[in-house]
């Protein structure tokens, strides 16, 4: 069985700053892969790049066993579904029209689609939970509205691997449950790889078999959550103090802020206790 995806090397500037620095990574079939790091690390360059809406100035992808320059569109859209940040859709569209939009790269000549079609795109809108909205058009959902029909979309797409760029930052806590409880199902029901940005370390640690930790283009640390959400590893990606404990749910790493004050009020005692050794005779 070929591996899902294969990025050897990868290098992309924009306008002369660096974005990629010379990322590697594979993910194996049915694997749940999250990308992480901080904002500007090239999380959504390298996940643009892997969907081939973003070209490396060097370095090779490969996907299912074969480039990612010999695919067309079209069988590169009938294997690999991209969920952006932001929609990417025609707003005068309704919900309907771009979930079935999803068909497109497996329709025939006419682009007519089947009823078969139709059944898929309401099977994607139920798993999504937006059947209520079909009508609606896309400027009159909610941000948490619109990334539910983004996600909808690529389900009906029915690809082997999906992308998806923080598919839950505009989600209340049960969408996001709903939708990463779902991620989840298509990956250990239909072997469905996912690939995907998630902004919350904690998410990513209770989903995912493998974390990638990005920082200034290059990645430091991959491997299952355990290894690479380590205090050491965080405070330097993310140049912050993190308290990482024991999820009270599963054996996995959780990551707490700090608040400033409770950092400050440590400090101060640390400064407290060393004076007043300082000031033992
Ligand atoms: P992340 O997703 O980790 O926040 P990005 O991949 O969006 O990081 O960005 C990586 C770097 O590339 C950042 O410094 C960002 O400002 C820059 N960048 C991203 N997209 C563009 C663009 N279209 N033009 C110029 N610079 C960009």
């Amino acid at each position: 069985m070929s591996r899902a995806i294969t990025a050897d090397n990868l290098f992309l500037a924009y306008a002369g700053q660096q974005a990629l620095n010379g990322v590697s990574l594979q993910v194996e079939q049915g694997e749940f892969f999250a990308i992480i790091g901080p904002n500007g690390s090239g999380k959504t360059t390298l996940l643009r790049s892997l969907a081939g809406t973003a070209a490396p100035d060097r370095g090779t992808i490969r996907i299912l066993g074969r480039e990612l320059a010999d695919y067309s569109r079209r069988e590169l859209a009938r294997n690999m579904a991209l969920v952006p940040q932001l929609p990417d859709q025609d707003f005068t569209f309704t919900v309907r029209e771009v979930v079935l939009m999803g068909r497109s790269p497996h329709l025939g000549l006419l682009g007519l689609e089947s009823g078969r079609d139709h059944d898929i795109a309401r099977g994607s809108m139920e798993a999504t939970r937006i059947e209520h909205l079909a009508d609606r058009r896309m400027h009159q959902l909610s941000g948490g509205e619109k990334q539910r029909v983004m996600i909808a979309r690529a389900l009906t797409q029915d690809p082997a691997i999906m992308l998806l760029d923080e598919p839950t930052s505009s989600l209340d806590l049960a969408h996001q449950i709903r939708i990463m409880d779902l991620l989840e199902r298509l990956k250990t029901e239909l072997g469905i790889t996912v690939v995907m940005v998630a902004h919350d370390l904690n998410l990513a640690a209770l989903y995912g078999d493998r974390l990638l930790l990005l920082r200034d283009g290059r990645g430091e640390h991959t491997g299952p959550p355990s290894e690479v959400l380590t205090f050491d590893n965080l405070e330097r990606a993310f140049g912050c103090v993190l308290l990482v404990d024991e999820s009270p749910v599963e054996d996995l790493p959780r990551v707490n802020i700090i608040p400033g004050r409770h950092l400050d009020r440590d400090l101060m005692r640390r400064t407290k206790s060393r004076s007043s050794q300082e000031d033992e005779p």
